[in-house]
């Protein structure tokens, strides 16, 4: 873990001034530290029976594909408004960094399913809530929330209202 921490790059000011933006391409672009990365992420999830898990756009992508090949399940896009081809529903969220929504096609899970959701960052908590909402709003059981980073000084995990939070790193 002490590997994976080190690769993450502090961008401060990044989108806007006062954010310090966590990197984590360099941890991505290390063959060795992405493969510990994905497996950090699965790993407490295994024999969970967990048969998808959703990525939310664009770095939750890159995490939660690997993972679910991984875990042997499928994945779904979370995605940002207009994105996705079929019917949606959609949530409105706010950011650290101003506000956003997110969508998910209408048939992406079956009622009852258990289902992953995987990010590289949670930092209000707001992105990780709405997810959340989107795949309850469909019936999912929503087993888990991974993430590489957990920002915990802003205390996002509160708004996951009760699903449990795997952070690899946290920062107080
Ligand atoms: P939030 O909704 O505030 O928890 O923000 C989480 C989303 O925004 C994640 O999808 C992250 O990719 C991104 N994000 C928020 N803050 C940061 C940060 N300081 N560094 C990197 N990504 C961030």
């Amino acid at each position: 873990m002490e590997h994976l921490s080190s690769l993450i790059r502090d961008v401060p000011d990044f989108p806007e001034p006062g954010i310090v933006f966590k990197d984590i391409t360099p941890v991505l672009a290390d063959g060795g530290a992405f493969a510990d990365l994905v497996d950090g992420l699965a790993e407490p999830y295994r024999d969970q029976g967990i048969s998808k898990v959703a990525g939310i756009e664009a770095r939750g992508f890159t995490l939660a594909t690997p993972v679910a090949e991984r875990l042997g399940a499928g994945f779904i896009p979370v995605r940002k408004p207009g994105k996705l081809p079929y019917e949606t529903v959609r949530e409105d969220y706010e950011l650290e960094y101003g506000t956003d929504a997110l969508e998910i096609h209408r048939d992406a899970v079956t009622e009852g399913e258990r289902i992953l959701v995987v990010d590289d960052v949670i930092a209000t908590g707001g992105t990780a809530a709405a997810a959340v909402r989107l795949l309850r709003e469909l019936g999912a059981d929503v087993a888990g929330f991974s993430v590489f980073i957990e920002l915990a000084f802003l205390n996002g995990a509160r708004l996951l209202d009760g699903v449990p939070l795997h952070a690899l790193i946290r920062y107080d």
